[in-house]
């Protein structure tokens, strides 16, 4: 078979496993989706990299040493803390692996299915596994591409009759973030401390945030930068991206809107970002491409590829308070309603000739829909805190308040399967004193 076919046998919805908890249809983890992270056990505690496999792990190192993957540079990148080497092979490579993990896990493959000391070699319960930061991330960009979020936050902290700034139509809107305090999903996070203005007082105060968010956001990762001055093409934009995270990007609201004019968010934003531990191929979110809203006005020249950009990819948001049995669910919405594409940010990110790097981590912005409970942040939620939200456990919220655990959840829903993303998690913490 071609490469091409045995890419399409990956993506068929009608390839089982023989792990069955990978063929329930409400589990992240089908044989079609197969995403990367980086994992240890109780076992083993070195971290190496793994595909997600049902309620498994399966171990590439394990797998190569049984002399069951054959990668083609015959190089040693999946004992390694990070995705980065592996990532640096190339798309081929990626793909490659991808495919030949399908063809083992597939429920007529032998190799593994019948042979319980292989196994045991090569497969980790989730259960007993722990989750790392998959990739090294060099830098980290932030975007603020849903043009529903922009018309919130416009309304509500400008003007309503003209919440849109005139470039947010011409420009994918971003900027730098702080890679350093990227966190893999599960670690706590830190209110945080800053300068608060209140509306009272000439002079701000130090504090605690008293406004903590979430921003529900997906994030792609490069898999393949560009030199620096030499710009990406919008139209080859997606060949340079390995895949996708969901993404957390944690907002101190009140610290935020006293900074942010001229430059941007800056403490506001800085303290954490949280994103979820597998990252999911644009391979495995091949079948799920839809169309892009439309642009009006047209975009730049630079700006315009042909086909469709958007991915249908389900996401939810839960809130749970500290100890209690239930979540609540707070927001449900989709990542097709994004106005910019990933191809046209990654496009405008290196038109100037700035470079990205392997592992370079671009979030969407925060996504919201077009109704009242497809909003991807509690600030839109309860429109700056003036609408509680009823918890299902009783009680109310505005913002976060300390305990809360947060959890944001995103699948694309095929026939019988899920290709998931796994869950991104954060427990709030109270500020230091
Ligand atoms: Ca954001």
């Amino acid at each position: 078979m071609s490469a091409l076919s045995d890419l399409q046998a990956t993506l068929d919805p009608s390839r089982k496993s023989w792990i069955e908890s990978a063929n329930d249809s409400t589990n992240d983890f089908s044989i079609q989706n197969l995403p990367f992270g980086i994992f240890s056990d109780r076992h083993n505690d070195a971290r190496r990299v793994g595909v997600a496999i049902g309620d498994q792990i399966v171990d590439l190192v394990a797998l190569q040493a049984a002399g069951l993957l054959n990668v083609a540079a015959k190089t040693d990148v999946f004992a390694r803390d990070t995705l980065n080497d592996f990532i640096a092979l190339g798309r081929d490579a990626w793909r490659s692996v991808r495919i030949q993990v399908s063809e083992l896990l597939a429920r007529d493959t032998a190799t593994l299915r019948d042979d319980a000391a292989l196994r045991a070699r090569t497969l980790v319960r989730q259960a007993e596994a722990q989750l790392h930061l998959p990739v090294q991330i060099p830098g980290y960009t932030d975007f603020y591409s849903s043009k529903e979020h922009a018309t919130n936050v416009g309304a509500m902290f400008r003007d309503p009759k003209n919440a849109l700034l005139p470039n947010w139509l011409e420009i994918p809107i971003g900027y730098n973030g702080r890679a350093s305090s990227v966190v893999v999903s599960g670690t706590p996070v830190r209110r945080p401390n800053g300068q608060l203005k209140l509306p009272d007082q000439e002079r701000p105060v130090f504090g605690a945030c008293r406004k903590l968010d979430i921003e529900l956001e997906t994030g792609f990762v490069i898999g393949a930068g560009n030199a620096l001055g030499e710009p990406i093409a919008c139209e080859h934009a997606e060949a340079h991206i390995f895949g996708m995270v969901l993404l957390n990007d944690w907002s101190a609201r009140d610290i935020q809107q006293w900074e942010y004019v001229p430059l941007g968010p800056f403490n506001s934003k800085g303290f954490a970002t949280t994103i979820s531990p597998w990252i999911v191929t644009l391979d495995a979110l091949e079948p799920f491409r839809v169309a892009q809203p439309v642009q009006e006005p047209q975009p730049l020249a630079y700006l315009r590829h042909d086909g469709a950009h958007a991915f249908d990819i389900r996401l939810e948001v839960t809130l749970r308070p500290h100890q209690a049995k239930q979540a609540s669910t707070i927001s449900r919405t989709n990542f097709k309603h994004m106005y910019w594409t990933m191809a046209q940010q990654l496009a405008h990110h290196t038109v100037s000739g700035c470079n990205t790097r392997v592992g370079d981590l671009m979030g969407s912005g925060t996504i919201s829909g077009p109704t009242d409970d497809s909003c991807g942040s509690l600030l839109e939620l309860t429109w700056n805190g003036k609408k509680p939200l009823e918890l299902s456990e009783g009680g109310t919220r505005t913002f976060i308040e300390d305990g809360d655990e947060l959890t944001l959840a995103g699948w694309c829903q095929g026939d019988g399967y899920r290709v998931g993303f796994g869950a991104c998690v954060g427990e709030i913490l109270p500020a230091q004193r």
